[in-house]
């Protein structure tokens, strides 16, 4: 009779492990649907460094990334200084919480920023066409990458910049080192769904491939149902989380 407690009792966890402290040490002292969110201190987090004590070069601000992934893009830039010591590479964005991308979402949903030169508060009326015009290259709070500590933004947010100049030699130098290092593109060109072409945003895939199967498989419908009401617009996310959060690359997945 006691063993048939105790085997009902371990058979419990997964389902309940959502609200608690995570077990198994990849998110820390951090609920797992709080980590895939970003409804963290990535300063508090044990598992979280500072760029700026790797001496990873950055556009000023603070950043913060897992420590594997931060290592990972310290050699990365070493190797590629070795074959580029004059040509730029920085760090523009790094680690965003829920809050931080509520603000960068809800400015361009109400209008105070504009999106391809447009309020679209007034030029896009309908809750979910609005959301998908957003959607081309931002994300809906919750939903991002940047919430997981594994991806940064370098040098420009514009695809022309990595046609010529210092962003070309530094793009084709990642096609073909970045996995060695661990690193991976998730929105390239020509995908069917999802943000389009981001050739600025590198991603540490031995552990976003986790993230990513985690939030589509745990922590997907929680964020749905969670997320209603919290931000502008966020009656549009249920179906359209999951698509933008699985339509990445095959190098990434
Ligand atoms: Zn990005």
């Amino acid at each position: 009779m006691r063993s048939l407690v105790l085997i009902a009792l371990f058979s419990i966890p997964a389902v309940f492990c959502g609200g608690a402290a995570s077990e198994n040490g990849l998110y820390g002292p951090v609920s797992v649907s709080d980590y895939l969110t970003g409804r963290f201190d990535p300063a508090a987090h044990p598992l979280f460094v500072d760029l700026a004590s790797l001496k990873i070069p950055s556009d000023g601000r603070k950043h913060y990334l897992r420590k594997e992934a931060a290592t990972a893009l310290h050699d990365l830039i070493a190797a590629f200084r070795k074959d580029h010591p004059k040509t730029e590479f920085f760090v523009r964005s790094s680690t965003r919480t829920f809050w931080d991308q509520k603000k960068i979402w809800e400015e361009k949903y109400n209008g105070a920023t504009l999106v391809g030169g447009r309020d679209l508060s007034k030029s896009v009326r309908d809750p979910r066409a609005r959301a998908l015009e957003i959607l081309r290259y931002s994300s809906m709070p919750g939903t991002s990458r940047h919430h997981w500590g594994t991806d940064v933004d370098i040098n420009d947010l514009a695809n022309r910049y990595f046609d010529r100049g210092d962003g070309k030699i530094l793009y084709d130098w990642l096609r073909v080192n970045a996995t060695r290092f661990g690193f991976c593109m998730p929105y390239t060109a020509g995908r069917k769904h999802g943000y389009r072409e981001e050739r600025w945003h590198w991603s540490y895939a031995p552990l976003s491939r986790q993230f990513t199967r985690q939030w589509l498989e745990l922590s997907g419908k929680k964020i749905i149902i969670s997320s209603k009401g919290v931000f502008a617009g966020s009656e549009t996310c249920g179906d359209l989380a999951p698509q933008y959060v699985s339509s990445v690359s095959e190098s990434c997945r």
